[in-house]
Formats: C-alpha cells, structure tokens, sequence
C-alpha cells in the first residue's frame, strides 16, 4: 500500500498550529447520538443560540422603538426557524413567491413582512398585496406593474442605489455595477410620482454590503440613508417613516475574524439619529435591517462523515456530502471551518482537500486545510451553515437535498425538514 501514497499522513511538517479554536454545541458523543437518528448528511441548526443572538441584536438597538429586523428568508426558508425568529420579534424578509407563502405559514403577516424582490412578475406584487405586506420596490418600472396588478398600497418604499457615491465590497460588487435599485434622480422623481397617486406613507431601502465585517461601513449606510431622508423631505415633502439598511452584516467565518460589535453599530448610528435626523425634525424615524446571515450563520452545522481517504498527488478526504449541500466554498471560494469531534484537541498534522463526490472538480470544502489525521467513519463538522447552506442546495448529479434537525433548547433534536428521496427526485419528471 505505501506505493500508492503520495503523500501519506502526516504529511505537514510546520505543525505550528495546534487545536481546533471553534467550538461545537455538541459532543462527539452527543453528536453520535443524534447520527444514530438522523443519517450523514444533514445540517443542524442551534435554537438557544440563535434566540440569544437575536435578543442580543434587539438589545444593541433597544434605544430605537420602532427597531426590527426582517430575517432574510433565502438565507434559511424552514418555516421552523422562520417561526422562531417571530417569537424573538422578528419579521420576514421575502424575495418570491413561495418566501411569501413560507411566512405566511411561518404565522407571519402584514407588516412583519417586507417584499424586497427584483425584476418582479405581477403575480408576486399582488400576493405581497394580499398578505398586506411592506413593498419594496426595485425599479421605476414597478410602479405601473404594482398599480395594475393591485389597488397601490398606502405604504409604499423603494431600494436606493447609491451608483459611485459608495465603495462597495467583494461578494455584493460595486453599486454602479448591480443591477439592483433606483438611481439618486430616480428616487426624487418616484416618492412625489406615488404621493402622487396617493400613497402616503413611504420608506427607504438600499442594501450596499454582503458579509461585511466593518462596523462604519454599516454606519455610513444609515448615514447615506439619514442624507436621503432629509433630502426626500426638503426637495419634495416626502416624509420617510423607516429606513431600511438591508443585509450584509458579516460573520466570522475564519477563526481569527471577530464578530461585528452591534452596541458599536448602534451608538455610532445613534449618535448621527441625533445629530441629523432630530435636528432635521424627522423623529421619530424607524431603522430598521434584513439580515440573514448573521441571524442565523454561525448557529448551523453540516454535518457528514469520511467516506474515503484518498492519496493522490495530493490527500483527499471524501465526504458523504458535496458542493449541493454547501455551495459557499465552490461559488465564492468561501472558507468554511472544519471541526473533528473528538480529534478537537489533536494536532493539525494533515493537509487535505476535503471534497464530496460531484463530477466537478470544484466541489471541495477545503482546499489544503490542516486537520487532524482522518479515516473513514469520522463525523466531520462544516461550521457556519445556517445561513445560504441549505438553502442554496440544489440537485445537479442526482444529489438529493439533505435533512435540517433542529437542536433544541431542551438539547432534544427535531427533524425541520426530512431528506429528499428519489420520488422526489423523479416527482417532476414527465415521461
Ligand atoms: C440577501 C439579501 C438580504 C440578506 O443578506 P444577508 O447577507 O444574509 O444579511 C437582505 N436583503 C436583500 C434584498 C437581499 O438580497
């Protein structure tokens, strides 16, 4: 056999870095237990710390009344969840239709649900309707498209685009390239176009950042959006009742990165409420986010096991799960930290790329990661899933969707959504 290992383990001679630094909300004998119910893979999802992560984040903006974030639904579309958030006070944030059929049954109506979509068909416009939903609108275009699908709504906001004026940042690009929002001449002509037609109640969206770990990026959007609003009500005597920030606030993926201090976002916003928008006579003025990525990201898990260890020109470490579980690592070259339960506190002396089994050479987690010496049967954890994992999963090479379980805060497991199988996989099929 020893032909045949090209780079037989352990094969990382710096072994400079010892130990694992993230942690687990389980044990590698919990985490057995749970394998035993529910097979490799599925992802899991930590309820006591998402609840706590959300009080935290309505604590940091306490001082703001009218203060809510709408929980990006694509980031984690389980109605489960979804419902756990509302209980934390929580709204929606919907893109399609089915979003807004999620909230819906998720118990979530009106206006705790806001519909941010783009390049929208009519039908979703009138849905948004009848669910009374905050509309968002993207475009000038969307005026006549929600006004002949529906009676307008009283309350109507659009998604700003800032073009030049903001830097934006690597996943989301910058604003002159996106094909999102209304330019700045834009949205002075459709706020007194709406009041117009008798609209009277007005708000204001951009979304510049995705994953963004800089609190004063987050700072200067509510300060680009303060400007608008005072000059919205100066130029035309359109008064905005909430501004929007969007998602984007980042997570520490990388052990070394830190989480984004909310307290510091909020006083700093806080202190330019006061100086801009009291002195201006526009309090009170809602501030509210769609966030999904930091509601929910670093409290889920994909979880899977070691088919194969592989020597090559390299080491592979084949996983039972693959880029349609996870895509992040693929599409964005994202990096994605691997815990082994029960190795946490062995030494990094193994370089592998650790992939799944879709014909795409892509289809890695890792690339040159240091873990543990692996064999086959070890769970493997892929930390920081619980927002665009799941969801953005799909079947390309008959890859079935996995499961979601849901840790609850009693420690008990519940299956959120079971595993596809073939009929589900051959349900559309015609033939
Ligand atoms: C994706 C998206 C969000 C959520 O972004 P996160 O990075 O998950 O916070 C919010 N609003 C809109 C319009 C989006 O497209």
């Amino acid at each position: 056999m020893e032909y045949w290992h090209g780079a037989p383990c352990p094969n990382d001679t710096t072994g400079a870095e010892p130990m694992d630094t993230k942690t687990l909300p389980f044990t590698k004998s919990e985490l057995k237990k749970i394998v035993e119910k529910y097979p490799t893979p599925f992802h899991i999802y930590d309820e006591a710390a998402i609840r706590k992560n959300a009080q935290k984040m309505k604590d940091a903006f306490s001082w703001m009344p009218g203060f809510k974030n709408y929980y990006a639904v694509k980031a984690c579309p389980n109605p489960s969840i979804m419902k756990i958030l509302k209980e934390e006070g929580f709204g929606a944030d919907c893109s399609s239709l089915p979003e807004l059929i999620l909230a819906e049954k998720a118990g979530i109506t009106g206006e705790e649900i806001m519909f941010t979509s783009n390049d929208t068909p009519a039908d979703e416009f009138k849905e948004a309707k009848r669910l009374n939903a905050i509309i968002n609108l993207d475009d000038i275009l969307h005026i006549e498209i929600l006004g002949s699908s529906a009676e307008l709504p009283e309350l109507i906001c659009f998604r700003f685009n800032p073009g030049n004026a903001r830097a934006g940042n690597v996943i989301i690009g910058h604003p002159e390239e996106a094909k999102y929002g209304l330019t700045k001449d834009q949205i002075l002509k459709a706020y007194p176009l709406m009041k117009q037609k008798g609209v009277n109640r007005f708000g204001l969206h951009t979304m510049v950042a995705s994953n963004e770990l800089d609190p004063d990026y987050i700072v200067e959007t509510a300060r680009m959006l303060f400007e608008l609003a005072i000059e919205l009500k100066e130029k035309a005597d359109i008064r905005i009742e909430f501004v929007n920030m969007g998602g984007g606030i980042g997570i520490p993926y990388k052990p070394e990165e830190k989480e984004m201090d909310l307290f510091y976002v909020s006083d700093e916003i806080k202190k330019i409420y006061n100086k801009m928008i009291v002195t201006a006579g526009l309090d009170p003025l809602n501030i509210v986010f769609e966030c999904g990525r930091m509601v929910t990201g670093p409290y889920g898990y994909l979880v899977s096991t070691v088919r194969q260890v592989a020597e090559k020109y390299k080491s592979y470490a084949g996983l039972d799960s693959c880029m349609t579980n996870l895509m992040r690592p693929a599409l964005y070259g994202a990096y994605h930290h691997i815990t082994v339960p029960g190795k946490e506190n062995l030494p990094l002396e193994c370089t592998y790329d650790v992939a799944g089994s879709l014909c795409e050479n892509n289809d890695k987690f890792a690339i040159d990661r240091k873990l543990p010496e692996l064999e086959t049967g070890d769970l493997v954890v892929i930390h920081d899933t619980g927002a665009h994992g799941h969801a953005m999963g799909f079947n390309y090479n008959g890859k079935l969707r996995s499961s979601e379980i849901l840790l609850q805060k009693d420690g008990s497991t519940k299956l959120i959504r079971r595993a596809e199988t073939m009929d589900d996989y051959f349900a559309t099929l015609n033939f």
